[in-house]
C-alpha cells in the first residue's frame, strides 16, 4: 500500500459523511480525563490489556518460528500493527464483497511493512538495505507513501525478524509507523536545502523521533495522530489537515519560529485544522508537541473509533479553549501571539533541477503513481553514490529528491534519474495524479487505483496535449470512502464505490470538485463539493475527466483556476 490509512485501524464510515459533531453529551464517552479509564469498545480493552508495543518481541521469539497460523487474532489484527505491519488484502476478492467478509477472511498470509521516515534523508547505505529488502523479502515490491514513509508487501511472519535486523542495523525503523499512535512526521523534503525556508525544522522533527517514539505514555492514543513540519514558502506538508502542524513564520519580535495548526484531518468527516493564534519558538516545539499529544490521550474520545480523532474535540472546544487548556493544564506557561503564515509560494511537488542554499542541487523525480521498486532503489543508490550524493528524500506527494548534486553532475544525474523511470519534468496530468493502493493490496478497497490511475493520467496528457491548459489540475484517485489520497483535497477527487450502469454493478467512482490544500495561486484550503447523483464507471473516467476539463477551458474567466471554476460551474456543466 502507498498510502497511510490504508489500514485495519479504519473506523467503519459513518452513515453521513462530514460530520464532526463531537459524541453525545450526558453518557461516558471515553474521555479518560473526564469519565476515567474503563475501556468501552474491544479496541481499548486491548490496548489496554498489555502495551501493543510488546508484540514485536513475540513475533522474533515465537511467531517467525512458528508460523502465521500461531498468531492469535489481537496480535495479528491490532497490535501488530504498533510495528507497522498489516495483513493484506487476499488476492482474487472482488471489490463488491469487501464489505461482507470479516479481517480474517480478507486477509492474506503476507504483510505490508512500512517503514517511518519523519523527514530524514535515505544514505546510500540505507538505500541499499531498503532495496535489498525488498528483493529479498518483498518480491521486489517497494512504494512510496502520502506520508513520505516506505511500504512493502509480501512479507512473511518467517522473514520478519531478519528485515527488522537489517533496518536496525542502518539505523531505520517501523516503529508507531501505523496503530493509535504518533504516525511518521511530515517534514518539508527541502528542509535546510530551501534557499528561501523561513526556518530549518529538520533537528526539532529528529528530536521528537529520538525522545518520545515508544514512550508507553502515549502509545496508547484514542486513534491515530499526525504531526506535520515546515519552513518552506511553498507550505509543502498538507499543514490543514494533521492533527499538529508547525508552519515557518516569522515574529516581528522573536525572529523565526511556527504558527501552530491543530486538529485537521480527512477520511469520511473531512476537518481542515485550526489556528491557534499561538507562536511556537523552536525551543518550545517538543513542549507544545508534548502538550497537545496529552490533551488528545487525555481528552479524546474513546467510545466510538469514528469519533475519536482530535478534530472532533476541536468541533467540541474551538481553538481558544483548546490553547487555554493547552497552555494552563500542559505547558504551564503562556506561548506568544503568532502571525499567519505568509500565502504559498512556488511549487510544493519539488519536482526538476533546483539550487540549493549551499550551491548544490537536488533532483525531483516523479516514480509513477508513486511507485518504486527493490531494483530501481538500488539503481538509485548506485546513481546518488556515482554523482557524489549520499541523500534522496521523499515527499508527501509521493516524489523522490536526489540531494546534493554538484553543478557539474546536474546533467548526468537528471538522465541517470530518468533511466530508473524517475521523470524530473512529467506531463501536466502524470505529474498532479495521485492514487491510494486499492484492491492490489488493500483490506478496505472496492476499487483498483494505481494501473487505474497510470493509464487514465497517461491518455488525459496525450488527448489534452493541444489544449492551452496552464495550471495544474490534480486527480486523486481512492479505493473506497477513506480518502487516503485526498478525496475531497483535489481538483477532481474519485472515490471508488460499486455503481449500477444500465442495471450491471462495476466499479466506478463518486466524483468531488474543487478542492485543494493552499498552494499558490489557491491560497485558502477548501474542501471539494459533490453533485448530485454524479458517478463515473471507472472504464469511463477518462473520457470523464477529458470532458470536464474542456468545458472549464471553454467557461473560465481569465486567472480562474479550475478550482474556483468548479466551486461556481453549474450542476450540468460538471455532469
Ligand atoms: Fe485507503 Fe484506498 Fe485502502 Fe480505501 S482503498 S482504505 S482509500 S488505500
Amino acid at each position: 500500500m502507498s498510502t497511510e490509512t490504508t489500514t485495519s485501524d479504519r473506523a467503519p464510515a459513518p452513515a453521513k459523511g462530514r460530520d464532526v459533531r463531537p459524541p453525545r453529551a450526558g453518557r461516558s464517552n471515553g474521555q479518560w480525563a473526564v469519565d476515567g479509564k474503563e475501556p468501552l469498545n474491544p479496541n481499548e480493552v486491548f490496548k489496554q490489556d498489555g502495551d501493543p508495543l510488546g508484540a514485536r518481541q513475540r513475533v522474533i521469539d515465537a511467531y517467525a518460528h512458528e508460523g502465521y497460523d500461531s498468531i492469535p487474532d489481537d496480535d495479528l489484527h491490532n497490535r501488530f500493527r504498533w510495528w507497522a505491519l498489516y495483513t493484506q488484502r487476499k488476492q482474487g476478492i472482488d471489490g463488491g464483497k469487501t464489505s461482507q467478509l470479516t479481517p480474517s477472511e480478507l486477509s492474506d498470509r503476507y504483510f505490508m511493512q512500512r517503514i517511518r521516515m519523519d523527514g530524514t534523508s535515505l544514505s546510500v547505505e540505507q538505500m541499499r538495505t531498503v532495496g535489498g529488502i525488498s528483493k529479498d523479502f518483498a518480491r521486489g515490491t517497494l512504494d512510496i507513501t502520502d506520508r513520505q514513509n516506505l511500504q512493502l508487501h509480501w512479507i512473511r511472519i518467517e522473514d520478519v525478524p531478519e528485515m527488522w535486523r537489517r533496518l536496525d542495523a542502518v539505523g531505520l525503523t517501523t516503529i508507531e509507523a501505523c496503530g493509535d499512535t504518533p504516525r511518521g512526521f511530515l517534514v518539508s523534503p527541502v528542509a535546510g536545502i530551501d534557499p528561501e525556508e523561513v526556518i530549518d525544522p529538520s533537528e526539532a522533527a529528529r528530536h521528537l523521533h529520538d525522545t518520545y517514539l515508544g514512550n508507553p505514555e502515549i502509545s496508547n492514543l484514542p486513534r491515530k495522530f499526525k504531526t506535520a513540519f515546515t519552513g518552506s514558502p511553498t507550505l509543502d506538508v498538507l499543514h490543514e489537515i494533521n492533527d499538529i502542524s508547525y508552519v515557518g513564520v516569522v515574529h516581528p519580535d522573536l525572529g523565526p519560529g511556527y504558527d501552530l495548526w491543530i486538529a485537521g484531518a480527512l477520511s469520511t468527516a473531512p476537518f481542515l485544522g485550526r489556528r491557534l493564534g499561538a507562536f511556537v519558538r523552536p525551543d518550545q516545539v517538543a513542549d507544545a508537541w508534548w502538550g497537545v499529544i496529552r490533551i488528545f490521550r487525555d481528552y479524546g474520545y474513546r467510545r466510538l473509533r469514528n469519533k475519536a480523532r482530535l478534530k472532533f474535540l476541536m468541533a467540541e472546544w474551538g481553538p481558544e479553549r483548546f490553547r487555554r487548556v493547552l497552555e494552563d493544564e500542559y505547558l504551564g506557561y503562556r506561548l506568544a501571539d503568532g502571525p499567519a503564515p505568509e500565502p504559498p509560494r512556488g511549487t510544493a511537488d519539488h519536482l526538476g533541477v533546483h539550487e540549493q542554499s549551499d550551491g548544490l542541487s537536488w533532483i525531483g523525480a516523479k516514480p509513477p503513481v508513486g511507485r518504486l521498486s527493490g531494483d530501481v532503489m538500488l539503481g538509485l543508490a548506485d546513481l546518488a553514490e556515482s554523482v557524489g550524493s549520499n541523500r534522496v528524500r521523499t515527499t508527501p506527494l509521493q516524489n523522490i529528491l536526489l540531494l546534493d548534486v554538484p553543478p557539474e553532475r546536474v546533467e548526468e544525474a537528471r538522465q541517470g534519474l530518468i533511466d530508473l523511470g524517475l521523470d524530473p519534468d512529467p506531463a501536466p496530468f502524470t505529474r498532479n495524479m495521485l492514487a491510494c493502493t486499492g484492491i492490489e493490496f488493500c483490506k478496505f478497497a472496492i476499487v483498483e487505483t494505481k494501473g487505474l490511475a497510470a493509464r487514465v493520467a497517461a491518455d488525459l496528457d496525450e488527448r489534452l496535449a493541444d489544449t492551452d491548459l496552464d495550471r495544474p489540475i490534480t486527480v486523486h484517485i481512492n479505493g473506497c470512502p477513506n480518502s487516503c489520497v485526498r478525496i475531497q483535497t483535489a481538483d477532481i477527487g474519485l472515490k471508488g464505490q460499486i455503481i449500477t450502469v444500465d442495471g450491471e454493478r462495476v466499479p466506478g467512482f463518486q466524483v468531488h470538485l474543487g478542492g485543494g490544500l493552499s498552494k499558490e495561486g489557491h491560497e485558502e484550503a477548501e474542501l471539494g463539493r459533490t453533485v448530485r447523483h454524479l458517478k463515473v464507471a471507472a472504464t469511463d473516467l477518462t473520457d470523464y475527466i477529458e470532458r470536464i476539463v474542456r468545458v472549464y477551458l471553454d467557461e473560465r474567466e481569465p486567472e480562474e483556476s479550475f478550482a474556483q471554476w468548479a466551486q461556481r460551474a453549474d450542476e450540468e456543466a460538471l455532469a
